[in-house]
């Protein structure tokens, strides 16, 4: 192929991708090869000057002649960095048509340097208006709802978060729902349906302003950010002009009504919040105490409608707990226990769980304390005396006598206590305990407890689960509440006792038997030591000894089977005086207690 052909190859080429490519001399400022922009550019280089061209005579889009402002400053520049290099500019913009209409460009200048000075550009230029087109399209798409035009649901979110941003003014966010939306579809079809939607956003775009941002959130459900909602009164004229739009009949076959309106729910920020999330959770609330009070109205969220949105997911949260621990009482109670840290917590929710689920008045845990039974833990429905009361003498005392070993476990129980009779029947009648269910907490096959549901109101069967339920808390209690409330007791006696070894006029401190480490010091160990603080990682031969080693020949080396290296002190002698004990101390179980008696 000769040159000429490969040339008019190039150039076919280039016209096919809407590209052309010029030379300008910068120091002349002309440009050659203007012919190649005959089918791209709308605008004919009339200039004689590039720079004159570039900034007077191309009709640019106001927002892009910035660019080449910057780009002549920058070729009229000595640029010692791109000393006999080139370098890129790549600028976006539109030029304006004889139409009026403006079409997208993409111009790449190659700038080629002698020494520091710009000497001439290669110029490559492409007309990407339909690829900016069909990207707004795309765009559009992505961001419009197909039915109406308003903004979709991902999208509206998105701008009503970031005018949420915005402090200083007061807003209104609305949600807006048809009422009886669903019978012009079943009734007129779902065409008639997508008609009545439009009509409904157009009617939406009527009423609110162009500051305002409107999305469709839903089939027959719309969100709306009012920015400036200061006046209130405003913002329920607007509201009930809505409203009066929005209401009509439709007849169809022979001469029935359809009627529609609309309900919206309003709520006020920062009033309630300024998250979008938790703003629209609001206002549908509104909305839903609208439709609650007969539709065709307007809401506004309040404190009451909070409280009793708060109620009511407390009640669910009730319900979810009821049904996780059914469904896993193991795993549920142990979760139960991470969560709250607290085994008083967990007991008591638990018990309380359990009378509502099994519609019992009273529930109690009785546990062996030293040959008395005691009451550990109860829950007695409003109207009920307690187990302290109902519990006493003959009738406690009938429950405990009988207990026996059944399929599901050790129980005391009775269906129906008017079978009973003696002084335990009576009593137990007049204490309203009209039927009962106890299962026994075990502890290496003795019973040490019971816990036990009271039926105050009449005989009842005790049904499978009941037994199940009841024996699996049972097995838990004894397992490990039991455990972990003696563990707690435990660490609220240390917390007294903590004070009380502060106070005692001898050097005393705690060691973990795992490591050495030291776990407490009084306050004259920590005042003859000079300063190691509580809780400092210190090791016992450190503070006794104050050496840096372990001791060579540990006194207390027979004090545990395993010797922990810390625990030897230098000399036998020396340390006469010291007296060791085996104490449990808190986080850290058995421990050494030493007691200093110089
Ligand atoms: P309420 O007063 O409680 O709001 O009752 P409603 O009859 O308006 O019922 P609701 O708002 O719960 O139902 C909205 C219906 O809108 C449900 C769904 O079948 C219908 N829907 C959802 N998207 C479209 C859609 O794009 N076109 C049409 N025609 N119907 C839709
Ligand atoms: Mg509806």
């Amino acid at each position: 192929m000769n040159e000429s052909a490969q040339l008019a190859l190039y150039q076919e080429a280039l016209l096919a991708e809407r590209t052309a490519i010029l030379r300008w001399d910068l120091k002349t400022d002309r440009v050659y090869g203007e012919d190649a922009l005959t089918d791209i550019f709308p605008v004919k280089l009339k200039d004689k000057s590039y720079s004159d061209f570039l900034l007077h005579s191309l009709p640019l889009h106001l927002n892009d002649k910035k660019y080449f402002v910057s780009l002549v400053d920058f070729i009229k520049k000595p640029h010692p960095e791109y000393t006999d290099a080139t370098c890129e500019r790549v600028i976006e913009y539109r030029v304006r048509e004889d139409s009026g209409e403006y079409r997208w460009f993409h111009i790449r200048y190659i700038i080629h340097f002698e020494k520091e000075w710009p000497q001439y550009a290669t110029i490559l230029l492409r007309n990407t208006d339909s690829e900016h087109r069909r990207a707004e399209e795309l765009q559009q798409k992505a961001q419009r709802d197909a039915l109406t035009g308003l903004y979709n649901k991902g999208y509206v979110r998105e701008l009503i978060k970031e005018a949420l941003s915005v402090p200083g003014t007061v807003k209104a966010l609305l949600v807006l729902d048809m009422d009886g939306f669903k019978k012009i579809n079943d009734n007129l079809g779902h065409l008639f349906g997508d008609a009545v939607i439009s009509d409904m956003a157009l009617t939406l775009t009527e009423v609110f302003s162009e500051a305002d941002i409107l999305g469709r959130v839903g089939g027959d459900e719309f969100v709306v950010l009012i920015r400036d909602a200061a006046d209130r009164d405003a913002v329920i004229r607007r509201c009930e002009k809505l409203r009066n739009m929005l209401r009509r009949s439709f007849t169809y076959g022979d001469g029935k009504e359809l009627h529609v309106s609309g309900s919206v729910g309003i709520v006020m920020s920062p009033e309630y919040g300024s998250r979008y999330d938790e703003l629209f959770g609001f206002a549908d609330a509104a909305l839903y105490e609208a439709k609650r009070r007969g539709r065709d109205m307007q809401v506004f969220y309040t404190k009451e409608i909070q409280a009793s949105q708060k109620k009511s997911a407390e009640e669910n949260s009730v319900m979810e707990k009821r049904q996780a621990f059914l469904s896993n009482p193991q795993t549920f109670v142990f979760q139960m226990l991470y969560e709250t840290g607290d085994a008083r917590i967990t007991v008591e929710t638990l018990l309380a769980l359990f009378a509502r689920y099994f519609m019992v008045q009273r529930v109690v845990i009785y546990q062996q304390k030293r040959g008395q039974w005691v009451c550990w833990f109860e829950w007695h429905a409003e109207g009920y005396s307690s187990a302290n009361e109902a519990h006493e003498g003959a009738a406690f005392d009938y429950i405990n006598d009988n207990f026996q070993q059944e399929i599901y476990g050790l129980f005391s129980e009775c269906p129906d206590t008017t079978q009973i009779g003696g002084e335990a029947g009576r009593t137990l009648i007049e204490r309203n305990i009209h039927a009962f269910l106890h299962a026994g907490i075990l502890s290496e096959g003795k019973r040490i407890g019971f816990v036990g549901f009271d039926d105050c109101r009449g005989p009842r069967i005790w049904t499978k689960r009941e037994h199940e339920v009841l024996k699996t808390f049972a097995d838990v209690l004894g397992t490990f509440l039991m455990d972990q409330m003696r563990y707690e007791m435990v660490r609220k006696g240390y917390w007294h006792m903590q004070g009380v070894l502060n106070a005692m006029p001898l050097k005393i401190w705690v060691t973990s038997s795992k490591d050495g480490k030291v776990l407490y010091m009084n306050s004259l160990t920590r005042k003859a030591l000079a300063g190691p603080e509580n809780g400092e990682e210190r090791n016992c031969y450190k503070v006794v000894t104050d050496s840096n080693r372990p001791c060579i020949r540990c006194k207390y080396f027979k004090l545990r089977g395993n010797c922990p290296v810390g625990l030897r002190l230098k000399h036998d002698a020396e340390q006469k005086n010291i007296t060791p004990v085996t104490v449990l101390w808190e986080g850290d179980g058995d421990s050494n207690l030493f007691v200093d008696r110089k």
